[in-house]
């Protein structure tokens, strides 16, 4: 594989940009690489500045469901962007957006529109503890929710835990009332309810993990953190970042049939251009200004441009709803071939779906927190990786997230994966 472009554009980078990179695991430092630079990217393919072409799972993190540069989520992009690119008033698009999400997710009354994940949940987290009138905010280890001050935790010793600054510049004043509990362990969750239940505004989740690799919440435990919320009159809320419009048009909510009363989306709603929003209950939402007393705010917030693509891709997923039908068959279908790999071969791992949602993981399981995760062989991943690109499929830069598939991915493309990864695996495993 040559590289001799990236690998010159990477010596530039690193002199402006910290690490090169403008977030942290584009850096491929995890798998002891240096990144790739991209030229463009149509469907399922990626191609670099040497011309290399990849199968990308990565798929810009999730946002990517229909694939690159797909066709009907362009068309009449560029008439919109002649009519201006931003107002700072409000456009027609940003009302048909928001109805479209309120119509899709039972657990969305009203909705506010921000340009990020990281944003969304803050803000979720804000409106929850004014509505509440209390500052203690339950997450979960290994869940990921952006990179907002009060959600950069991760648990002490012990299971059930205040949460510790996983960064530095994040005061432990901050995260004082960031709880921790383990995933799939509504035991935590009881214990810790029985102590601070009147002091929690809010427990935050992913109902599938994806940030861990891929760990599906188990409904019990999902169901539970709903009665327990109910109970304490603590908002739920869903982060649907990257379950949204995913895991089924109407997320996760409509997957396990549980109705949150906040939800965050992102990634999938932005269709690759900077999106997030929050919603919930009208009661809640009423709390956001100008309604109500809480401020959130943002000049690109709502951006037409962003607005026109995700609502494309929104659409587009409304009118075909049997894609997702067909992209968890593609996804079963890898799902099987890694499975069959591990058991040819006789290596130690696990294999996790959700959906479309894909991780292999080199561990045995059953995988259904982080501590489990943390027990994978990161050092055999990182030779599978290279292997893998050396043959020409991108995954993630790092064991712990997940495979993305995106309904331009063919069955030859799954099927020439399979068989790339049963030869890394071969090679990784000493086999
Ligand atoms: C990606 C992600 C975020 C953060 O979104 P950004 O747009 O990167 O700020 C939040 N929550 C989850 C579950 C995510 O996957």
């Amino acid at each position: 594989m040559n590289t001799t472009k990236s690998e010159s554009i990477y010596s530039e980078a690193v002199q402006y940009i910290p690490g090169g990179v403008n977030s942290p695991v584009r850096a491929f430092k995890s798998v002891g690489l240096n990144p790739i630079f991209v030229d463009h990217a149509k469907g399922s393919r990626l191609y670099d500045v040497d011309g290399n072409e990849y199968i990308d799972y990565i798929c810009s993190w999730g946002p990517l469901m229909l694939g690159h540069s797909n066709e009907e989520v362009l068309s009449g992009v560029e008439d919109i962007i002649r009519r201006g690119t931003s107002y700072g008033v409000p456009t027609e698009i940003e009302v048909k957006m928001a109805k479209l999400i309120c119509q899709a997710y039972d657990s969305i009354e009203m909705v506010r529109m921000v340009n990020s994940g990281t944003e969304a949940t803050m803000s979720a987290l804000r409106v929850a503890r004014a509505y509440t009138k209390r500052n203690k905010i339950l997450k979960f280890e290994g869940c990921y929710h952006g990179h907002s001050d009060a959600l950069l935790v991760k648990s002490g010793s012990g299971t059930i835990t205040y949460g510790v600054p996983t960064s530095p510049g994040v005061p432990a004043d901050v995260v004082k009332d960031t709880l921790v509990c383990r995933y799939n362990d509504l035991d935590s969750v009881k214990q810790i309810f029985e102590e601070h239940g009147q002091d929690i505004a809010a427990v935050i989740v992913e109902p599938v993990a994806g940030n861990m690799g891929v760990v599906a919440g188990k409904k019990e435990f999902l169901q539970g953190l709903r009665d327990i919320t109910n109970e304490y009159k603590s908002v739920l809320i869903f982060d649907e970042v990257i379950t949204g419009f995913r895991l089924a048009y109407g997320g996760a909510g409509e997957h396990y049939g549980i109705k949150a009363d906040m939800t965050c989306l992102g990634k999938i709603i932005g269709a690759g251009l900077p999106v997030g929003a929050y919603g919930g209950k009208k009661e809640i939402m009423d709390m956001v200004s100008p309604v109500g007393p809480v401020y959130q705010a943002g000049t690109l917030s709502g951006n037409p441009l962003a607005m026109y693509m995700g609502y494309k891709n929104i659409s587009i997923l409304k009118d075909n709803q049997n894609i997702y039908k067909e992209l968890e068959e593609k996804a079963i279908r890898l799902e099987n071939g890694l499975k069959e790999n591990l058991k040819k071969l006789n290596i130690e791992g696990t294999v996790n779906r959700a959906g479309s949602l894909v991780c292999l993981f080199f561990a045995n399981g059953p995988i259904e927190n982080y501590e489990d995760v943390m027990k994978c062989d990161v050092e055999k991943f990182n030779i599978y990786f290279k292997e893998l690109i050396e043959r020409g499929i991108l995954l993630a830069p790092t064991q712990f997230e997940a495979m993305f598939l995106s309904n331009a991915h063919t069955n030859e493309d799954i099927d020439y994966t399979i068989k790339s990864s049963y030869e890394a695996m071969k090679i990784a495993f000493n086999k």
